[in-house]
């Protein structure tokens, strides 16, 4: 049984909170999207409303097990002080150690400790068992929130839940647990899976699991070109990976024996190169000319698939129908987004898995419009290919 944040007694207690404020920051030190702060805010709150100590560890990029002040957390303290008025908010310049033992030990209730990043020390990824129980004595509690990085076992993920008596979930875990939970166990059908982004290769396992549990599977992105290359169509100059096209088409073949349909673009946006300046025409996929590559599923395929979205129950959708940052490409994407936003407007539960769709649904400034935004765009994945994530298997306890 995994416990809820709001569940656990926090008076006077110090909740150690693996937070995920992995947010970009840019060379004069600004937070260029806060997104990820703002998220955890409902978890903070809830401990230092009823008189907890806030004790928040998170990383930052990645500095390789190295001190790295490009990486602080300093700039995310300060921010969280105007995001947290009304709490007094504390920096402490490492993790572990005396400098974290004693800004605990000066909190008060109802006060925040920001840890520095838990990356600059090599033994986080490591999972070692001794830094794992450093971090765990400034703890009480433990709460993981952090559901983009549950995917990986780690120190402050996996390592730190056996050195604290008691361990729950964060509001916003318990949020994305939720969402793409019921989309798998119990969803509102028909269930659609829009699946794109560059490569097939690391997109085969979530395709092949959905195939037991959707009803419909549409694929868009440059991995398009490498499933309709094994159906014997010639791409051009399009993305392919070679040493994928058997299992392309297999996936194709098993498509064909089970209740799922999975389909393909029937049209592209070509160029001419790979560029936003390009030439481009509109052509059929069974029609791409030498030399020219498909940088985006054409208006055909974007209007059916856009039709297929509307009428659905529930919609899971991970990665750009074409190269989105470029405008002459981002046409698709956009009509995907427009269309989960119309489906959520009807009653439709909509999911955008984290990463690039997460980007390309703000870009376009729909993410208020579908139900649930992942912020974990590789625990998302791997979430949906069925598979525990170790830093929600180490909160479940008898
Ligand atoms: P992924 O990280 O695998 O989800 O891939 C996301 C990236 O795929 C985005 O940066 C897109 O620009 C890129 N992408 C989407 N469609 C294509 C395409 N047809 N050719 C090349 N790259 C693409």
């Amino acid at each position: 049984m995994i416990r809820n944040i709001q569940d656990v007694p926090v008076t006077g207690k110090r909740v150690l909170t693996r937070v995920d404020f992995n947010v970009p920051i840019s060379a004069s030190g600004e937070i260029t999207d806060d997104t990820r702060i703002r998220e955890t805010l409902p978890t903070i709150r809830s401990i230092v409303d009823r008189g907890g100590i806030a004790v928040l560890v998170s990383h930052l990029g990645r500095p390789k097990g190295m001190v790295a002040p490009a990486f602080t957390l300093k700039p995310v303290a300060d921010h969280l002080q105007t995001l947290l008025p009304d709490h007094r908010v504390v920096f402490a310049p490492d993790c572990v150690g005396e400098h974290a033992t004693s800004a605990v030990s000066a909190a008060q209730p109802g006060d925040i400790v920001l840890l520095e990043n838990v990356r600059f020390h090599a033994e986080e990824e490591a999972n070692d068992a001794r830094f794992a129980t450093a971090l765990a004595a400034v703890a009480d509690v433990f709460c993981n929130d952090a559901f983009g990085t549950a995917h990986r076992a780690h120190a402050s993920t996996v390592g730190v839940t056996a050195h604290v008596q008691d361990v729950c979930a964060g509001l916003l875990m318990q949020k994305e647990l939720a969402y793409l939970g019921a989309a798998l166990r119990e969803p509102r059908r028909p269930l659609v899976a829009v699946i794109g982004g560059s490569k097939i290769s690391g997109k085969i396992d979530v395709i092949r699991s959905l195939m037991h549990s959707c009803d419909t599977i549409l694929i868009g992105g440059g991995m398009m070109f490498t499933f309709l290359q094994s159906q014997g169509i010639s791409v051009g100059s399009s993305l392919v990976e070679p040493d994928r096209l058997e299992l392309a088409a297999s996936l194709l073949e098993e498509a064909r024996h089970t209740a799922v349909r999975l389909l393909l673009p029937t049209d592209t946006i070509v160029a001419d190169r790979f560029d936003a300046q390009a030439a481009t025409q509109v052509v059929a996929v069974t029609e791409i000319p030498d030399g020219w590559m498909g940088l985006d599923v054409g208006p055909e395929s974007a209007a059916a698939y856009g039709e297929v979205i509307r009428t659905a129950g529930t919609v899971v959708w991970n990665g750009p129908m074409g190269v989105f940052e470029m405008p002459p490409f981002a046409a698709g994407t956009r009509q995907v987004a427009d269309a989960l936003a119309e489906a959520t407007a009807r009653g439709a539960i909509t999911i955008v898995g984290g990463g690039d769709s997460a980007a390309a649904i703000t870009q376009f400034g729909l993410a208020s419009r579908v139900s649930h935004v992942s912020t974990g765009g590789g625990a998302s994945l791997e979430f949906l290919e069925g598979k525990e994530l170790p830093g929600v298997v180490a909160l479940d306890r008898p």
